[in-house]
């Protein structure tokens, strides 16, 4: 692993879900969209395989952010990883991966695919680029979703968000399906940004194809 850092701060952004602060090295830079490695340094821990997150800070800030669902069921990394403290410290690895902005485009996401496009929105913010983009989100109840109103403010009419275990006004219930898919995007020319699950990933690009998406303007980690 290449950097060594320490936990700054965390706190929960759903009840399953933690944002974690940490100091960041020096000489580490990512771009939006980019995961990386982290390693808990700790016994036990410290000489397991690095797990993958995404930064879902911005690359000019003084900090890190990563944006962690926890799984307790598994016993793993995510487990011991929200129950880490001020102080404690993580083995950061060089950042990789295929996700980044392109062009104007949908971002389409499943509960904690939604990292990638935290960093990407964040820095399109930043850079005063918020027009043509559009947003459909899948989680299974509303208390599942992660940094909702930073979503809404940031893609207004244009985010739809889809609960697969709860049927709430305001929200679609069910999948996202090729149907919702029609009935929603605007434009199937432009980027189609895709994070979730495998299967949701694969879902999402036979979908997408079948309603005219060129491969080419399929973006994913691959
Ligand atoms: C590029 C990339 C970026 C990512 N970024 C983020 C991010 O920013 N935020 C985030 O929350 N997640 C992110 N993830 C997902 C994250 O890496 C995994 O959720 C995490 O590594 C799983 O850790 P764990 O606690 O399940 O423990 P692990 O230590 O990986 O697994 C512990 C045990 O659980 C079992 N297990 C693992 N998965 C399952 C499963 N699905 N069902 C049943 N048992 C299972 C394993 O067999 C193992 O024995 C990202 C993934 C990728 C590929």
């Amino acid at each position: 692993m290449k950097y060594k850092s320490s936990i700054l701060m965390t706190e929960f952004v759903t009840h399953d879900v933690k944002r974690f602060i940490i100091g960041k090295p020096e000489n580490f830079i990512h771009e939006p969209g980019q995961g990386v490695e982290l390693v808990i340094n700790k016994q036990r821990w410290k000489d397991e395989e690095g797990r993958p997150f995404t930064p879902t800070s911005l690359p000019h800030d003084q900090v890190l952010e990563f944006t962690i669902k926890c799984y307790p069921g598994h016993h793993g990394v995510t487990e011991k990883l929200h129950g880490l403290q001020p102080g404690d410290e993580l083995f950061i690895s060089e950042p990789f991966g295929t996700i980044r902005y392109k062009g104007p485009g949908v971002f389409i996401a499943a509960g904690a695919g939604i990292t990638p496009f935290l960093g990407i929105c964040r820095h399109l913010v930043s850079r005063g680029n918020t027009g043509n983009h559009q947003l459909l989100f899948a989680n299974k109840t509303k208390n599942d979703i992660i940094c909702e109103k930073e979503l809404r403010h940031f893609f207004g009419a244009d985010s739809f968000f889809i609960l697969s275990k709860e049927n709430t006004p305001g929200y679609y219930h069910g999948r996202i399906t090729s149907e919702l898919l029609r009935e929603t995007v605007s434009d199937f020319s432009h980027y189609f940004y895709v994070c979730g699950p495998e299967g949701f990933v694969t879902d999402m690009h036979v979908a997408l194809q079948s309603l005219g998406a060129e491969v080419e303007s399929l973006v994913f980690e691959e």
